[in-house]
Parts: structure tokens; sequence; C-alpha cells
């Protein structure tokens, strides 16, 4: 490693997040080493954003480092474990102080606020394009997978669905949104909220779950493979900002990528718990939006069924 390089992540990464009790050896060495508490198993995941695929090239630093952390901790949550390490390979076409300044500070505020440590990473030139491995903890088999899900269990989602896809349709000029709508369409496309708050109601009651990055009904097609089910989902009953459903917009929220909100199966026998949630968390409101059948996957949309199973999902900015 360069001099250069040391001084960047000396400067820029070191002391990023909250230190771990379970962290034995941390940034500096060739690998970092991590103790997993007894009881507990270890949840690892990894994403990468590249520009110009993943994000525009007009995206602040800060925004970057935020989505690049939030989306990870999006599928940690959506298994239902608690975040506690991460790794951050970043690859940068120049040092520019600023950027990085930016792009750091962002990290860092996030790391926080998720109580996590960056405990290493790797970091070279080239096209910007940044690739985070989270790490968290669930007590033994207490994860959550996209395989339980079982006939007659209500499909669920968190928060409203379309408004990162219709943020990113705006700066694409591919659809022009009211000013009073489109910074927060845009902020929803820069800032998702990862939907940890979730992971113990998700642990309790949910049969199955996955986190939406390419859409509802691409994403909610894993969960119907993967368990071997099928699903209905009423049209009528998606969470959507009133933008779509005046315009009719629907596409977005059935197929634009990028909510990281969760969906996830529950036995109707929970339903109890899943209205109490919603009297205590209004700013992450489960809608019931579908139900598993045994097979075939369905939208039911103004009392016509329409089949699913050729649905095109969402593509990639820039694919
Ligand atoms: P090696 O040459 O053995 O791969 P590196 O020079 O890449 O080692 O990294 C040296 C140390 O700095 C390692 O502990 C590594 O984890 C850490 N590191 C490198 N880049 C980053 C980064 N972007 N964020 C956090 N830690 C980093
Ligand atoms: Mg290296």
């Amino acid at each position: 490693m360069r001099s250069s390089e040391f001084s960047l992540i000396e400067r820029y990464f070191r002391d990023t997040g909250l230190n771990q009790k379970s962290t034995i050896l941390s940034q500096g060495d060739d690998a970092a080493v991590i103790q997993v508490p007894t009881g507990y198993q270890l949840v690892t995941s990894i994403d990468t954003l590249i520009e110009g695929v993943h994000f525009p090239e007009s995206t602040a630093a800060a925004d970057i480092a935020h989505k690049a952390l939030a989306v990870n901790l999006s599928d940690l949550a959506a298994m239902a474990a608690t975040p506690a390490w991460f790794l951050l390979s970043i690859s940068l076409p120049d040092t520019n102080e600023k950027w990085l300044e930016e792009f750091s500070q962002s990290l860092k505020s996030l790391a926080q606020q998720y109580q996590m440590e960056l405990i290493g990473g790797d970091t070279c030139q080239g096209l910007l394009s940044v690739t985070i491995q989270v790490n968290g903890l669930v007590r033994k088999n207490q994860y959550v997978t996209r395989s339980g899900a079982q006939l007659d269990d209500l499909i669920v989602v968190s928060g409203q669905l379309g408004n990162a896809a219709l943020g990113l349709a705006h700066l694409q000029g591919k659809t022009k949104l009211p000013e009073t709508l489109d910074s927060e369409c845009i902020n929803a496309l820069n800032r998702p909220v990862p939907r940890l708050c979730l992971a113990d109601f998700l642990r309790k009651y949910a049969t199955a779950s996955i986190d939406l990055s390419d859409g509802l009904v691409g994403d909610l097609r894993h969960i119907v493979d993967r368990s071997r089910v099928g699903a209905m989902i009423y049209r009528d009953r998606l969470p959507v900002g009133e933008w779509i459903e005046t315009n009719s917009l629907y596409d977005y929220a059935l197929g634009g990528g990028d909510d990281y909100e969760l969906c996830f199966t529950l036995p109707e026998k929970h339903l109890d718990q899943l209205n109490d949630w919603n009297r205590d968390n209004q700013d992450c409101f489960l809608s019931v939006i579908g139900e598993i059948t045994e097979s075939g996957y369905y939208l039911t949309e103004n009392q016509k069924i329409i089949d699913l199973e050729s649905f095109q999902g969402y593509q990639h900015f820039g694919e």
C-alpha cells in the first residue's frame, strides 16, 4: 500500500462507527478478527454501487455513502439480524478531499446511528464504485429467510412503494413531478431507510421476508419461488402516495426499484400484532397487500386478474 493511500484511510475511514465489544482486531492488519458471541450466528451480505449503474453521476458523495450502507443494512433487516460490523471497498477516480470528507462524514453518521463498526476494507483507483459488506448477529437459528411462506399467509409491505423510482424517473427526465413532490421522491431514492426497526417483529411473527430492491413484483417472486407457493396481490391495497394513485402510475409501485422497504409473509393469526404495530409505528406503517396461495402469481386490478408470470422487473439505471 502506498503512503498516500494509507493516510487517506487513516484520515477518512479510521474510527468510523461504534466499537463493538466482540471485535478482536479492527482496521490496520491484513485482516480483521471478530468473535461471534456464544449462542449467536453471523449473518453476512455484500452489495456494490457503481456510478452510472446504481446511481446517476450527479449523486452527491454524502448520498452515495448513505445509500451504499443503507442498502446493505436493508438486507440484514430482511434477515431479522442486528448489524454490528462492515467492510468498505472503494474505487475512486482521484483523491478529491472535499468528496471524501462528505462521503466519510455521511458514512460515519449512518454507522453511528445503527451502531456498526468499520473493521476494514480496500481502497483503489478506478471508476467510482463502492462495495460494502455488512455483518450482523442473530440468536441461533432466529434468522428469517425467503423460503418459509405458508398457504393463506398475509403478504405485508412496510412504508410506501414507488417513490424512489419516481424520483429516478424525474431525474432522468422521464416524468415530471410537481415541486412539492420532487425532493421527497429524490430523497427516497438517495436516502433509503433500512427497516431494522422491524427485525424483532419479523423474528417473532414472519414466516418469510425479503427487502425490496428491484421492485415488488420481481422481489416477491423470490419468496413465491423459494417457498414453493403462489401469491395474489391486490392493486388497490398497495401503499402508494397520492401522485401515483391519482395518475394511476402503479407500475412504479409494482416494478420500480430502490424502495428498500420490507415485504414479508405473516400467518393471519398475527393480524392483531400487525394492528398493534401500526398504532405505535406510524412512520413504518405495515400494509397487507395480498395473500399466499397454493400456486400461480397474480395481481387483482379493477376486478381483473392479471398473470404476473411475465411481468418485467425493474431495470437498473443505465442498463
Ligand atoms: P492489503 O494490501 O493487505 O490488502 P490494504 O493496504 O488494502 O491491505 O489495507 C490496509 C488496512 O487498511 C487493512 O486493515 C484494511 O482493512 C484497511 N482498509 C483499506 N481500505 C479501507 C477502507 N476503505 N475502509 C476501511 N479500512 C480500509
Ligand atoms: Mg487491500
